[in-house]
């Protein structure tokens, strides 16, 4: 099977994804919920914070508790777009997922159960941009995945830009929630993706996205036109 055709083992399927911030699902697999919903599966988001660090592209400023329901607003209409069958926020801090990394573990577990997926996808271990709540979740998909014996697949960027992106990464970081970058994972799945579908559900992000910059992390990551998975072995 070629990295083309291997879109189907992700497609009709019932999925839970585990991310950290509103808009991460929107960056790495909001083109895959959305072909998912098409092909008759489902897809439960839970979604550990409300991003309320995320810094704010807004022209207005804006405090924590007006971030969070900026944020919350933005993630219901992008999921929504995007064809995410339910939503779960669990409201953890933004910036400290990993603080609380058990009772992060057991509340999606208790969702898992309930959800029953058939496979589970977040992030691996490099969080994507090596922020520590992007490896929370990567540490409790991982977990659950093999407690429940699920195949999990991790978002992992263009494999043409797996050596490129670490350097535009570590420009844009803006605040001390990161760690060190480690090798990305390589991509066994590759989901094909409109750009116009990519840049719509982003423009629904107006808080922390200005997709009309060149520099965006969809385009640093080559997640513009496909979104690549890779399985957990
Ligand atoms: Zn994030």
């Amino acid at each position: 099977m070629t990295l083309e055709q291997s879109k189907h083992t992700l497609l009709n399927k019932r999925i839970l994804v585990i991310v950290a911030h509103p808009d991460d699902e929107g960056f790495l697999m909001s083109g895959m919920a959305y072909l998912n919903a098409q092909a008759g599966g489902q897809t439960t988001l839970i979604c550990a914070t409300l991003g309320e660090k995320g810094t704010s592209h807004l022209s207005y400023p804006v405090t924590p508790k007006q971030m969070k329901s900026i944020r919350k607003r933005e993630l219901m209409n992008a999921t929504r777009y995007a064809k995410f069958s339910k939503v779960y926020i669990l409201n953890f801090p933004d910036g400290g997922v990993k603080q609380q990394q058990i009772s992060f573990s057991k509340q999606c577990e208790v969702i898992l159960k309930r959800v029953q997926p058939e496979l589970v996808i977040s992030f691996g271990p490099d969080g994507m941009t090596g922020h520590r709540d992007h490896i929370a979740c990567w540490h409790a998909a991982r977990a659950l995945s093999k407690k429940y014996s699920l195949p999990f697949y991790m978002a992992t960027p263009a494999p043409r830009r797996h050596t490129s992106i670490v350097k535009a990464l570590l420009r844009q970081r803006v605040n001390p929630h990161y760690d060190d970058i480690v090798p990305y994972q390589p991509a066994t799945v590759k989901i094909p993706v409109r750009r116009s579908f990519k840049r719509r559900v982003l423009r629904l992000y107006p808080s922390q996205t200005n997709v009309s910059r060149k520099r965006t992390t969809p385009s640093v990551t080559g997640l513009f036109t496909a979104e690549y998975f890779a399985l957990m072995k």
